[in-house]
């Protein structure tokens, strides 16, 4: 991220007068609250000396809503009302929601899933705010103030509905978002910043839910994002998952009810997290009917059962620096973020495929947060004293086009491009007197409209009528510097415009992101074929339609056996443009092109000759 300087207009504070703005981890298993003081980065505890606040809230009919710890402690008496790992949920719609197991009932709702509660239904959004208010108080209690505003971190896969959502969630708790940033960027301020180092890095992160990995390049002063990928499906959940199933098959035990999954889960991590220290452990749960059940399990049998977990990761890693244009050796640290990166055998396998050591030194809970308060305290007016008051941009995850003839996208910014980022592009009218223009903003790295995801849709009208190919269209796109989009389409001659804010389109498939960007990878040589036969089939259809369009006019400059001949050449085209088949076409758009060669001649003599009748020679040139 090429660091701007930014001074925010309004925002320089008074002296010795601090804005209070803190770093918010909302994460899928733990959300944490940091702020800046007397120069340093800190996580801010609870009244306990607890610094991680379990995302885990829990609706009763008797009482306030609990939050974190207790809630936590009744996710297995009260499943139901007990709403764990809301993350997964963020602008989803009901088809990924009910993806994974979960003990909860969801509602399909316009935009997003509903949780059912015995107190009532819940969205995401709202169950994400009750976390984000118990933060703002704590921070408000140990900073002795009101916050001017909260800068909150977001998986770098999140796309403009999971983060319109955590914006929205964030307004419901009273915050102002300074800005959302890529976890993995927040990681890496607090490294950079800590230790001042120079370099190629990448950041691991392997939280509760989700998988990130980003290359950064930091030298002084200066950080820059050169790719990032990752699964928003994948994480330490899906390690107790393998141990859960593992305990379900050696206990010998069949479907489980909601709360008897709950304990097992429970047990399941505590199990995880245990062999992350020694050789074995035991999962341990009460099971209804059954009593205790109790099973071993050895660290070896863990990493056996959850190694191609681990592999996903490395694969998405190797495609990643690929993106990057960089060999692994490049590569001079890796950061790791997320509970998750605690487990030794990842370590192993992350420094095996970099040939280093993973970098440990931050504590990987704390990490994005500890990053996100460096950033929120800039963003709030107050200046570092030895002038590091970098603001960091991120990239955009995946490219943003438009539908153009035929289904084709025409990407106007590319994946990887550095946020904030406005690019724009000229089109023009493909028919006669055309007024009016459909926008189709897709995204995705396919060629083929089809194969990517649609965002929007908005027309420009009052084109003023023009031949075609005259008018001009500038379309403007512009990500601001959370990822949320904007499209402007601008008719040239009359300024008249049209445009459209990409709103949550809540309701995507999961894993669509990471599942389009692998799709692409395997595709590029058949998407290549299917350009070029989607653009043959335009011109054909362009060179027929101008064809009958000259026939029509000035068709009487020809006798019939030409108008037989250009008849026949035109048949022939139609016949083929519709098939696969890119060179018949081109054959055939030859064909006609040269068939059509004197009349092209002829209908020029006359309009020169109409051009010039009853004009002096004199007034001529
Ligand atoms: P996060 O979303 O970053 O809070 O990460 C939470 C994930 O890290 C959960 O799946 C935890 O079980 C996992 N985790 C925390 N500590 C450990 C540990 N010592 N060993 C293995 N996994 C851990």
């Amino acid at each position: 991220m090429a660091l701007l300087q930014i001074s925010e207009p309004g925002m320089s504070p008074e002296p010795h007068q601090r804005r209070l703005a803190v770093g918010i981890d909302l994460g899928t298993t733990n959300s944490l609250v940091a702020a800046v003081r007397s120069g340093v980065a800190d996580v801010l505890p609870d009244e306990l000396g607890r610094p991680l606040l379990p995302s885990v809230v829990r609706y009763r009919d008797d009482g306030p809503v609990e939050v974190g710890h207790v809630a936590w402690e009744c996710a297995s008496e009260d499943p139901r009302n007990t709403i764990v790992s809301v993350k997964r949920y963020m602008g989803r719609g009901l088809a990924d929601a009910t993806r994974h197991p979960s003990p909860y009932t969801f509602v399909d709702a316009p935009g997003m899933v509903r949780i059912r509660t015995d107190f009532g239904e819940r969205s995401p959004v709202e169950v994400s705010a009750e976390i984000l208010r118990v933060l703002r108080a704590r921070a408000e209690a140990s900073l002795g103030g009101e916050l001017v505003g909260a800068v909150i971190t977001v998986p770098a896969y999140f796309d403009d509905a999971q983060r319109q959502a955590t914006k929205d969630a964030a307004r419901l708790a009273g915050l102002e978002v300074l800005r959302l940033l890529n976890e993995p960027t927040a990681a890496a301020i607090a490294y950079g910043l800590d230790h001042a180092s120079e370099g190629v890095y990448a950041v691991y992160d392997l939280g509760g839910g989700t998988f990130d990995i980003s290359v950064l390049r930091l030298t002084k002063g200066v950080f820059e994002v050169i790719a990032t990928g990752g699964d928003t499906a994948l994480g330490g959940d899906d390690f107790d998952r393998r141990l859960g199933d593992f305990f379900v098959a050696e206990g010998g035990l069949g479907e489980l009810a909601p709360d008897d999954l709950r304990r097992v889960l429970k047990a399941a991590r505590l199990a995880k997290e245990s062999l992350s220290e020694h050789p074995e452990a035991r999962i341990e749960a009460r099971i209804v009917g059954r009593g205790l059940v109790s099973v071993p399990v050895t660290a070896v049998q863990f990493h056996a059962m959850t190694r191609d977990l681990l592999d996903r990761t490395l694969d998405t890693v190797r495609r990643t620096l690929r993106d990057a244009n960089l060999a692994a050796a490049q590569i001079e640290g890796v950061v790791l973020v997320g509970g998750a990166t605690r487990m030794p055998q990842l370590r192993e396998a992350v420094g095996a495929v970099f040939g280093r050591p993973a970098l440990i030194d931050l504590d990987p809970d704390k990490v994005v947060a500890l990053g996100a308060a460096v950033q929120a305290n800039l963003l709030a007016g107050n200046r570092g004293e030895d002038g590091d008051d970098w603001l960091l941009l991120d990239v955009i995850p995946l490219s943003l086009g438009l539908e153009t003839m035929g289904g084709l996208v025409e990407k106007i910014i590319p994946r990887n491009a550095t946020i904030p980022v406005a690019r724009a592009q000229e089109f023009t009218t493909y028919k006669d007197g055309q007024t009016a223009m459909a926008l189709h903003v897709v995204q995705g790295e396919r060629e083929l409209v089809a194969d990517c995801r649609s965002l929007a849709r908005f027309e420009l009208r009052g084109i003023p009528p023009m031949a075609a190919g005259a008018g001009r269209i500038r379309v403007t796109f512009q990500v601001d510097a959370d990822g949320l989009l904007s499209v402007t389409a601008r008719e040239q001659s009359q300024g008249i415009e049209a445009s459209i804010a990409v709103k949550p389109s809540y309701g995507l498939s999961d894993d669509e992101i990471a599942r389009m960007l692998q799709e692409s990878f395997g595709t590029a040589e058949i998407d290549m074929k299917a350009r070029a036969l989607r653009e043959q089939q335009v011109d054909a259809d362009r060179l027929l339609q101008a064809t009958q369009v000259a026939l029509e006019a000035d068709g009487d400059l020809l006798d019939a056996a030409e108008r037989e001949a250009i008849a026949a050449a035109m048949r022939e085209l139609r016949a083929v443009s519709q098939a696969d088949d890119a060179r018949a076409i081109e054959a055939r758009i030859a064909d006609l092109a040269r068939g059509t060669e004197a009349f092209a001649a002829r209908r020029m003599d006359r309009a020169v000759r109409q051009a010039l009748s009853g004009r002096r020679l004199d007034e001529i040139g």
